[in-house]
């Protein structure tokens, strides 16, 4: 296991790295500083195999934040410090830059060892061991991402980012060190390609748009409504998916101005279904942050007055992890907008870890079965049982329950069968453009 005094190390450094172990991480050489070592190490002739970025991550963030919220920050500090401690004891001969909050980068020759990837294999074996701090053992899995510098993978900046992000599938797989790859710098192109260009997007018509998913009441067969789905017609990158660039403008404050569009669009389409008589609901996905901002259920409401629809038309749906970051606050704000009389669903129900303990107190009136559960559904009984009893016990509760994800006539009849509300699903409509959706009631329900 490894143990450590609380202070850094102070032994010098091999000639030519020039300087000590610096006795705090916030004297460390910084980030800016490995980005030009990275950029004169690159602008030199290299040999391939030779010089590689290494980055540890001495824990991911969630697990950080754990700590902090279980231990306090001075014991965090003290952990990193002892992190530190280890690190610089096996690579007594390296400068180590902090490139991150609990990141750390160093470039170093692989021509100077037998084989450089038993000694990458050990410092992942040393990180993996409990750090004890103050006498407490507390497990942290530190990522090690590795990068050939000579590699082309863009800039000093990208090839930095992608070791970074090596590091972080590291601290998420097995024991083992993550070799980048190219589509990594590629992928983190992208992404922030993606979050630069939301603004833009956000005020260019037609960049978004929403695409329409049918409801069917499994009682009546009648399509009851839809789930607004977004997508994104980026003008370089072609259509993404909501999955791709709904987690990175959440890292934004864009997810404010986007769930607001979304919500209007939605609102203004179901209002305008009304004013033809077609009576639909519709369904909203809301992201988690949204619940962290102070007047979304001001705005909200406010929505529902301009438009004139009805409160009980609408229903937002949130995953339940929308209730992790602060349970008090979210859960006051979802009782506040089912007393507006908007229903709140719960989305992809049965993948969170407290799907059944938190059913007693979830706020919401729907539950939506993931498509996970709903898929293999006709294929053995104890998945049935398994969905069977999910469906007991929201109707228990007094929940409407829709099954997700529907792809066979089969489905549809055991979801039927177990006395499932409501389902959506390919089988019975794809998500589609409003004129595309509407054509498709038109046609399956009004003899069109
Ligand atoms: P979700 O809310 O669980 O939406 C269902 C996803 O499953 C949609 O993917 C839908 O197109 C797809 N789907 C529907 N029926 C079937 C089926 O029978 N089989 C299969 N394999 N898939 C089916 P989509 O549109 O790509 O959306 C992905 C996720 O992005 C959504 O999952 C939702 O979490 C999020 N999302 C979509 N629109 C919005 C939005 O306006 N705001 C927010 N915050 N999130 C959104
Ligand atoms: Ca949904
Ligand atoms: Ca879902």
């Amino acid at each position: 296991m490894t143990t450590g005094g609380s202070r850094f190390l102070k032994q010098p450094l091999a000639a030519g790295s020039g300087g000590f172990v610096p006795e705090k991480p916030d004297m460390m050489r910084s980030r800016d500083d490995l980005l030009k070592e990275i950029q004169r190490l690159n602008d030199g002739a290299l040999p391939e195999n030779q010089l590689l970025l290494v980055v540890v991550s001495v824990a991911d963030i969630k697990r950080y934040d754990d700590i902090i919220r279980i231990f306090g920050y001075k014991f965090a500090e003290a952990m990193l410090t002892i992190r530190i401690e280890d690190l610089t004891s096996m690579l007594p001969d390296i400068e180590l830059y902090r490139v991150g909050f609990w990141s750390f980068g160093f470039v170093f020759d692989a021509t100077k060892m037998s084989d450089h990837k038993v000694f990458l294999d050990s410092l992942v074996a040393k990180l993996a061991e409990p750090v004890i701090c103050r006498g407490i053992p507390v497990p942290i899995k530190a990522g090690v991402g590795v990068c050939d510098l000579k590699k082309d993978m863009g800039s000093s900046e990208d090839f930095l980012q992608s070791t970074f992000l090596a590091s972080q599938v590291g601290g998420t797989s097995a024991n083992e060190w993550v070799a980048c790859k190219d589509d990594k710098a590629n992928d983190h192109r992208r992404a922030f390609s993606l979050i630069s260009d939301v603004f833009q997007a956000l005020t260019t018509p037609d960049e978004f748009e929403l695409h329409y998913q049918a409801r069917i009441n499994l009682k009546t067969g009648q399509c009851s409504g839809a789930e607004a789905l977004l997508r994104w017609k980026h003008p370089t990158l072609g259509v993404v998916s909501p999955g791709e660039f709904i987690p990175l403008v959440e890292m934004t404050g864009y997810i404010k101005p986007l769930t607001g569009w979304v919500l209007s669009k939605a609102i203004a389409q179901t209002m305008a279904w009304h004013k033809r008589r077609i009576f639909f609901n519709i369904s909203v996905n809301i992201s988690a942050k949204n619940l962290e901002e102070d007047d979304f259920v001001k705005l909200l409401e406010e929505k529902l007055d301009h438009y004139h629809l009805d409160p009980k038309y609408l229903e937002l749906e949130f995953t339940e992890n929308s209730l992790s970051f602060d349970q008090v606050a979210a859960r006051k704000k979802l009782q506040a907008i089912r007393a507006m009389g908007v229903s709140i669903a719960t989305d992809d129900f049965g993948t969170g870890e407290n799907s059944y303990t938190g059913l007693a107190s979830n706020p919401a009136n729907i539950i939506k079965i993931d498509r996970s559960h709903i898929a293999n559904v006709t294929e053995g009984s104890r998945l049935q049982a398994v969905v069977k009893s999910m469906i007991t016990m929201a109707h228990d509760l007094g929940m409407i329950v829709v099954a997700e994800g529907i792809e066979t006539g089969d489905t549809l009849g055991m979801m039927t069968k177990l006395s499932c509300d409501y389902a959506q699903g390919y089988y019975m409509c794809r998500p589609m453009l409003v004129e595309d959706f509407e054509a498709w009631y038109e046609k399956a329900y009004a003899g069109g």
